[in-house]
């Protein structure tokens, strides 16, 4: 018997599915997996498993937005990530810096909708989907089915008259909207840290919405160098001084000056 597989899921989880897949081991877990999901559902009498539901199970819960079946799935908005430069004076002593970002919010005219009176037609494009589907083949027995957001009604399944498309936002349903973040940098965190406000990226209509990341980077700088929690400072002496004592005025990172002497200096 040939099986024709017939599966969907997004970039993430395709990359996720390779993982398994190409690696041995995992394969064999895997395939096991199916055969038995397979063999269960031909003999329970209430034909075949969806495949959606073998996949989900496989691969863990969220695969389609954390619902255990297709009805329920919602599609998540994109997260958006940031770099925020800060200084290694910011990291030390910690800071605080605002923000100003524009963002898609939900029209508040018509509520998402896009039209006065609420009324939208199925877009043509996509049946009303907003998933666009193409077909790619894996060898003679599985199909993958990839779908992406249709172009046509940028993914929401409908499309709007345009005499009934609502005043404010002109049928796009969402509008920008400034708004202004305050990222707290705490005391001594790291270079690279991520600093997340959840569900503060583009709004869109049926779209859970995806967070805001800030990604600090570390500006270098003149003086100190910073490996792990320590600090390093690099003095050149000259050779009077190597020989006879030294001793120097350190500015340090919160402003503190510190007198640097060596042990024979008095
Ligand atoms: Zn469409
Ligand atoms: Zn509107």
């Amino acid at each position: 018997m040939e099986c024709i597989f017939v599966f969907i899921f997004q970039f993430k989880e395709l990359a996720q599915a390779y993982e398994v897949l190409s690696d041995p081991e995992q394969r064999e877990i895997y395939d096991q997996y199916v055969e038995d999901a397979l063999k269960e559902g031909m003999g329970g009498g209430g034909g075949m498993h969806d495949p959606f539901d073998i996949f989900q199970s496989f691969f863990g819960g969220n695969l389609f937005g954390g619902g255990s079946s297709r009805e329920r799935m919602q599609r998540r908005g994109e997260d958006v990530i940031h770099s925020l430069k800060v200084s290694l004076e910011d990291l030390y002593s910690g800071t605080s810096k605002k923000l100003s970002l524009s963002r898609n919010v939900i029209c508040s005219k018509c509520n998402g909708k896009g039209s006065k009176s609420g009324a939208s037609t199925k877009c043509a494009g996509c049946q009303g989907t907003g998933m666009k589907f193409s077909i790619r083949h894996h060898g003679l027995s599985m199909i993958q089915q990839m779908q992406h957001p249709c172009n046509e009604c940028k993914a929401t399944g409908e499309t709007i008259n345009e005499k009934d498309s609502c005043p404010q936002c002109k049928g796009e349903k969402v509008i920008q909207e400034k708004k202004v973040l305050e990222v707290n940098v705490e005391k001594g965190v790291q270079n690279r840290q991520k600093i997340t406000f959840p569900g503060e990226a583009d709004e869109a209509p049926d779209t859970v919405t995806g967070d805001i990341v800030f990604v600090l980077q570390q500006k270098d700088h003149s003086k100190f160098k910073r490996k792990g929690d320590d600090l390093f400072y690099e003095h050149t002496l000259s050779l009077t001084e190597a020989l006879c004592g030294f001793k120097f005025v350190l500015t340090h990172l919160d402003g503190r000056q510190l007198l640097i002497k060596s042990i024979q200096e008095k």
